[in-house]
């Protein structure tokens, strides 16, 4: 679909043919793509025609004609004598030459009305704070033509990379300026150049060059630092990021099993400075909200709450426990994703899975011990006896299958010099 610089290139071409003249006959071989009285231009001079985001204005003399061309639709000058095209949909005819409208898959617009209001947000080359505000991904906000006009899918993945920002990432107000500094550079810098030739497909006789000096989207490797690009969806859209240039962080999800050792390896990491999220710290603190507690009450049907009386109700019950996972998790990741830094973050969850908090992470490590080990080490720790150590360890995800789900493991079983060594071996893999 073409984009700003696209439009802008087609409405320079149009300018150079059309501008002062009049239409003095249209053929309309397909007249579902107009809305309005097309009759109504006949006669009347074109006295401007520009661009509002991704619309093409014509305006005449007290009225308008706006084309939206969106995916195929295209213009083409040709002479009267020369025959009509597959998918020439409508014929302008002015005294000396035909513009013709083509469209191959009849997505395109064209409306005729008394004013040039098309119902979009601010032009793409002159973005505002406001415009990029939203609790939403940055490239869902650039895509969104309500809020910001001209931008689609191959400029929204640039402009995400001139600020070094994920296209995914929900932005912080700091971060503006520079997405608002690379949509005016990108988006005038493509104009210069005639936009980009997709497909072979040239806007007005104008063969865009700007598909050369993309950066990051279609490409293969990142023209900067070498790195493969990666692809990701965001708005449904197939999105195109550069891991190294763009993304500013790691998140490692760190799991285990009961009495595996996971806070011995967790002092560890947080030895190395990294910043440590702890799942279980961030649970605590929900326990003491009063507008958690209240919901809880309601959710389970009791009047009083405490830990004791939830862990009653959902210890027997996977239906209970269920119930408490869907309130708390989603509030417990809101928190944890409010405190991802800059640089290396381990998330601490012993329910890293189940949650699906691995979904956020780039790595993730098991820390694991066999079953018979960690029964021991529950008994002598918590002084329980045998069944309740088997049956607390029973009311998690297995070990094993854990193992299986994590992108690493670390062994706890062979003493702690043979844990830092895999921990760090485990750490090198990763590229730390
Ligand atoms: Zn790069």
């Amino acid at each position: 679909m073409p984009e700003l610089p696209e439009v802008e290139t087609v409405v320079r071409g149009l300018r150079k043919y059309c501008l002062n003249k009049q239409i003095k006959k249209i053929d309309v071989l397909y007249s579902k793509l107009i809305t309005g009285d097309i009759n109504k231009i006949i006669n009347k001079t074109i006295t401007d025609i520009y661009r509002r985001g991704k619309n093409i204005i014509f305006k005449f003399e007290k009225i308008y004609m706006t084309v939206h061309l969106r995916m195929e639709g295209k213009f083409f000058i040709k002479n009267h004598d020369e025959a009509l095209a597959k998918h020439d949909h409508i014929n302008f005819i002015f005294d000396d030459f035909d513009l013709r409208y083509n469209d191959t898959r009849k997505f395109g617009e064209i409306h005729i009305q008394d004013t040039d209001f098309v119902d979009v947000g601010v032009e793409a080359t002159n973005i505002t704070y406001d415009a990029l505000r939203g609790n939403k991904p940055i490239k869902e906000i650039l895509l969104d033509q309500h809020k910001i006009a001209g931008i689609g899918n191959i400029y929204a993945d640039e402009i995400c990379y001139y600020a070094k920002v994920m296209p995914n990432e929900v932005l912080k107000e700091d971060k503006y300026d520079l997405v608002i500094e690379g949509a005016n550079k990108i988006l005038n810098e493509s104009i210069k150049c005639g936009g980009c030739t997709i497909r072979t497909y040239s806007y007005f006789g104008v063969e865009g060059t700007f598909q050369n000096h993309l950066m990051v989207h279609t490409l293969k490797y990142c023209k900067k630092c070498n790195t493969k690009i990666a692809t990701t969806k965001v708005a449904g859209r197939t999105t195109y990021y550069c891991p190294k240039c763009q993304k500013n962080n790691i998140i490692i999800g760190l799991t285990g099993g009961i009495a595996t050792g996971k806070s011995t390896v967790e002092k560890l990491l947080e030895k190395k400075g990294y910043n440590i999220i702890d799942t279980d710290l961030i649970v605590r603190d929900l326990w003491k909200d009063e507008k958690v507690l209240n919901d809880l009450k309601k959710l389970f049907n009791v009047k009083e709450i405490s830990k004791e009386v939830v862990r009653n109700i959902i210890f027997n019950s996977e239906e209970e426990r269920l119930k408490l996972n869907h309130y708390m998790h989603p509030l417990v990741k809101d928190i944890v994703l409010s405190r991802i830094k800059n640089g290396v973050n381990i998330i601490d969850a012993p329910l890293l899975f189940e949650s699906k908090f691995d979904s956020i992470c780039d790595f993730t490590i098991c820390v694991y011990l066999d079953n018979e080990e960690a029964k021991c080490r529950l008994m002598e720790r918590d002084n329980l006896t045998e069944l309740e150590a088997i049956k607390r360890i029973n009311s998690q995800m297995d070990i094993a299958k854990k193992r299986k789900l994590s992108t690493f493991s670390v062994d706890n079983s062979k003493g702690e010099a043979y844990r830092i060594k895999n921990l760090d071996e485990v750490l090198e893999k990763i590229g730390l």
